[in-house]
């Protein structure tokens, strides 16, 4: 097993080596324990290429096993009192802030992250969602319904929909899994969640959490594994009520078809191919170009909110573009776990080589690399890391400009009038965000109104909270994590009618 040699970059911490170094086991029913067929898969350190750590592969036995426990868990998590059942979801979040400093050591090991991204960003989010879920616990409640006899009584329950099986990509392991986490269990549901294949650690962690705060064994149940095979028996087990998916198009859509024969709950959170616009009338062009590169390079791109299509008024086309790429050149990529590491690594080689093809495909095409457009070479060539790219020139129908690229690769496009724009930006399968920079703010409103998108973002991006709905529209997928619409996924409505004349 590889042990990272961290000296030469900030110290990690004992826990971080401690639990590097142990056996990683799947949390079953409170219990942890190695897959039946104690067969393991293998992360990787994508900054250095090399093993992580192996994490147990669940089966079909381990995932029936998991099942069952989630579901006998159902009648124990929904007997505990509301305000208990918030008491211990606070409680497990506290224990993660506890545990931070070395989650984000392990989670910066596992995903290429910065570490002090994922301080900021990642694990904050994923505390936000524990605690504003663990308010709803209390509030969850029915109506009473006035209808035309005056005999009877109306009234709607809401009640869990069941054992929810979480499954969560690899660009923001934790955060994505608290966000499904937390309003399944605040709305009763018991849980099963399966990260991506590579990057298991944090889920682990999580598991084992949960059974510290006290939250009874089987209501959050992990296994690691693969889509192909973990995921999939997953989707297709006839126990588990509802898919809370993350991920990419082609996976969403075909869980959505799989799930269909067993008419399961599906939510769907998927890419998006991001229109972030710049009017020449914004505030301060050169503070928009640069939240316009932070929007794109941001954990290396590897965002499904990137502002990947930058689309820039005319009148200040040269202007972004020179700002953005000096943005870009100032960032400083490294290894996650160094202070000064800005830009950390693509995920894996496949992903490299999936960014690389998309650059490669527009050299000699009429698109210019204004900055950027190949792997890092050097002291960096053994990690998976790529320069931060930007091109110009691009045609809409190219496909750097229509598909996720799901890497640090910005194309600036020009637009001469907001009747020329919208419809180009709005001309993709994706609808998941937008981004738009004016002082007007009839014209800010007006694009807001017509962007396809289930989040536009007005002289700001990528802005989060637990509490705002977050999902796409059109191919994006369909609903939202976050937010009263990200608890009421887990609920579905129970109508009793009672004939009180009897
Ligand atoms: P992916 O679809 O390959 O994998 C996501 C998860 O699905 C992983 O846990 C994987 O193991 C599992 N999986 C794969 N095949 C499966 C199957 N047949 N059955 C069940 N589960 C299966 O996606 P990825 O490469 O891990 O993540 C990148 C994608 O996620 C991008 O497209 C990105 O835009 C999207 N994403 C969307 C959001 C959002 O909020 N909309 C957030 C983050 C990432």
């Amino acid at each position: 097993m590889f042990v990272p040699q961290i000296d030469e970059w900030q110290p990690a911490s004992k826990q971080t080596t401690d639990f590097l170094s142990g056996q990683h086991k799947l949390v079953i029913g409170g219990t942890e324990q190695a897959s039946a067929s104690g067969q393991t898969i293998e992360t990787f350190d994508p900054a250095l290429g090399k093993v992580l750590a192996a994490v147990p592969h669940a089966g079909q036995s381990d995932v029936d096993a998991a099942v069952a426990a989630a579901q006998s868990a159902l009648a124990v998590w929904q007997k505990i009192a509301p305000s208990e059942r918030a008491r211990l979801m606070m409680r497990f979040a506290d224990l993660i802030e506890r545990d931070a400093p070395w989650i984000a050591e392990v989670e910066s090991l596992d995903s290429g992250k910065p570490k002090a991204h994922i301080a900021a960003v990642d694990i904050p989010l994923g505390l936000g969602a524990i605690r504003y879920n663990a308010g709803w616990c209390t509030k969850i409640a029915g109506e009473t319904i006035p209808v035309t006899s005056p005999d009877m009584l109306v009234y709607t329950k809401r009640e869990p929909i069941g054992v929810v099986a979480a499954i969560v990509p690899w660009n923001f392991p934790l955060c994505q899994a608290c966000f499904k986490i937390a309003p399944a269990l605040a709305a009763g549901c018991t849980v099963i969640l399966k990260p991506a294949e590579q990057t298991p650690l944090s889920a682990l962690i999580l598991g084992k959490l949960a059974l510290e705060a006290g939250i009874p064994p089987g209501v959050l149940n992990v296994l690691t594994g693969e889509g192909a095979t973990t995921g999939q028996a997953l989707v297709v087990h006839p126990g588990v009520a509802k898919i809370s998916f993350t991920g990419s198009e082609e996976v969403g859509k075909h869980i959505a078809r799989t799930a269909a024969n067993t008419l399961k709950h599906v939510s769907l959170e998927l890419g998006g191919k991001n229109p972030n616009i710049i009017f020449s009338d914004c505030d301060d062009v050169d503070a928009a170009a640069a939240t316009a590169a932070g929007a794109i390079f941001f954990y290396t791109g590897q965002v499904c909110s990137a502002g990947s299509r930058l689309m820039v008024d005319a009148k200040v086309f040269d202007r972004v573009v020179d700002r953005v790429v000096s943005e870009a050149q100032q960032l400083k990529m490294g290894h996650g776990l160094k202070a000064e590491t800005t830009l950390g690594p693509l995920i894996s080689e496949d992903q490299l080589k999936r960014v690389d093809g998309f650059v490669e495909e527009s050299r000699g095409s009429g698109i210019e690399i204004v900055s950027g457009g190949k792997r890092a070479v050097g002291d960096l060539a053994s990690g998976s890391f790529y320069e931060p790219t930007v091109l110009t020139g691009a045609e809409d129908t190219d496909r750097v400009v229509k598909d996720e690229i799901f890497g640090p690769v910005l194309t600036v496009q020009r637009f001469e009038t907001i009747d020329d724009l919208m419809p180009r930006a709005n001309a993709t399968n994706f609808g998941l965000a937008a981004g738009i920079w004016t002082r007007d703010i009839a014209k800010a409103h007006a694009a807001a109104a017509a962007m396809q998108a289930g989040t536009v973002w007005i002289n700001t991006y990528n802005q989060f909270d637990a509490a705002v709905g977050w999902g796409g529209f059109k191919q994006s997928g369909y609903g939202k994590d976050n937010g009263r619409e990200g608890l009421d996924k887990y609920l579905q409505t129970k109508t009793v009618w009672v004939n009180h004349a009897r």
